[in-house]
């Protein structure tokens, strides 16, 4: 079969006629590695666990992109999520390429120390291929600070002491204030400038505006405590156990409060609110609904249940192609993955640059850069996609053109 890039884009190399001297290169990744992770767990038993790291393009600057801890990745995963990192970086035009990494294993059935071996043998098995200025990791599903500290850890033992090489760390070891709210902040800050492009008054202004948060993980707790301070009514949330739905609108940072010490959804006690299904967020009559969990949660099957006009993408392809399509054609405007999730990659970049630069920048700062990038970014999107047309188009177009005319001007003699 011969090698392709995703349908999004390849979409774009045919729009912007891409010449396949070009287009090649992003089709395939740079370089694919597949470890084995062996390590002791608690019963004193051998494991092996496979891990990944693709590393899609570095035309624009070093291979960037988190590492996700799930039983079903798969170095097709991988491959697919890489090549959205270069889109995501391009798009808001920080000087990263793409990568992302991948251990199939279930975080929740390992322990503490059990993680940490996972996270240690996997930096292990791909150090050689990552550096500072190469390929820096950073969290992603099932995967956090801690992990990023075990990493660094990891990193530094073979390599000398190197905060650089992962992104996302705890701030007490040179990570950013602001990270872990980066991503679902961004999110809401995307919608937010699209609201004003469409005419909807933000409810900071008097609007109102009902939102709907499937996954409650880093990026839909977050979001959903963003949406909620300023003023939006959280309709519906859920994660993996279940959900609440309350269309006077759920009291966010009361659940949040009830959650400490992993629990779940379900247990929690939330007065006046409907018990749901964990899907069933996306169904519910809101004017936002914000995928941010699991990919490809919406699809052809299920594609004609979602009524909301607006689908903040805050998972990355929380949506197949078809349900997207098919979601344009009826006039919803859907906000992009390499959009509406890339707070988090943002705030990794200025990470990056105050552990070159060994400062630090106040969280107000960190957020207020933050936000002007995610507007920047979203305005220029709104502005090439014209009255009407696509977001994930003009999106994939913006970012597509970016990478191109870097492998131009670098030249390959
Ligand atoms: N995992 C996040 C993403 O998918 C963040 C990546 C990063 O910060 O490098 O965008």
């Amino acid at each position: 079969m011969p090698a392709r890039a995703s349908d999004a884009a390849e979409a774009a190399f045919a729009r912007l006629q891409v010449s396949d001297e070009f287009a090649d290169r992003l089709r395939t990744a740079h370089r694919e590695l597949t470890v084995q992770l062996p390590f002791v767990g608690d019963d004193g038993r051998m494991r092996v666990v496979t891990g990944f790291r693709v590393q899609h393009s570095n035309v624009r600057g070093p291979f960037k992109g988190g590492l996700r801890f799930h039983p079903t990745v798969d170095l097709d995963d991988v491959r697919r999520l890489a090549e959205l990192m270069t889109w995501k970086t391009a798009l808001v035009d920080l000087p990263f390429g793409g990568a992302k990494g991948g251990v199939s294993v279930d975080p929740r059935s390992l322990s503490a120390r059990e993680r940490e071996l996972v996270a240690r043998r996997y930096i292990e098995a791909i150090g050689p291929a990552i550096g500072p200025r190469t390929d820096i990791p950073a969290p992603d599903m099932g995967t956090d600070a801690t992990t990023m500290a075990h990493l660094l850890d990891a990193y530094s033992r073979i390599h000398g002491y190197e905060p650089r090489i992962v992104t996302g760390k705890p701030v007490e070891l040179g990570g950013s204030l602001g990270r872990t709210v980066a991503t679902g902040r961004g999110a809401i800050v995307a919608l937010e400038t699209v609201l004003d492009h469409v005419g909807r008054t933000r409810p900071s202004q008097g609007g109102d505006v009902t939102i709907a948060v499937q996954g409650f993980g880093n990026v839909g707790q977050h979001a959903a405590l963003e949406a909620h301070v300023r003023g939006y009514r959280v309709v519906a949330i859920s994660d993996v156990s279940g959900g609440w739905h309350d269309a006077e609108g759920l009291d966010i940072p009361v659940i949040e409060a009830a959650m400490v010490g992993g629990a779940e959804l379900v247990g929690l006690d939330v007065p006046g609110a409907t018990p749901i299904a964990a899907i069933e967020p996306l169904y519910v009559d809101a004017d936002v609904v914000l995928p941010a969990a699991l990919g490809r949660v919406i699809d052809a099957a299920n594609v004609d249940r979602v009524i909301a006009p607006i689908i903040l993408e805050g998972a990355n392809e929380p949506l197949t192609e078809d349900a997207c399509t098919v979601l344009e054609s009826r006039g919803v405007t859907v906000i992009p993955d390499i959009l509406a999730n890339a707070g988090g990659v943002i705030v990794s970049f200025f990470e990056w640059v105050q552990g070159a630069n060994m400062l630090a920048w106040d969280e107000a700062e960190v957020l207020a850069r933050l936000d002007a990038r995610i507007a920047a970014a979203t305005r220029q999107v709104l502005r090439q996609a014209g009255e009407g047309g696509s977001l994930r188009e003009a999106a994939m177009d913006l970012a597509v053109r970016r990478v191109v005319r870097a492998m131009e001007l670098r030249g390959n003699a």
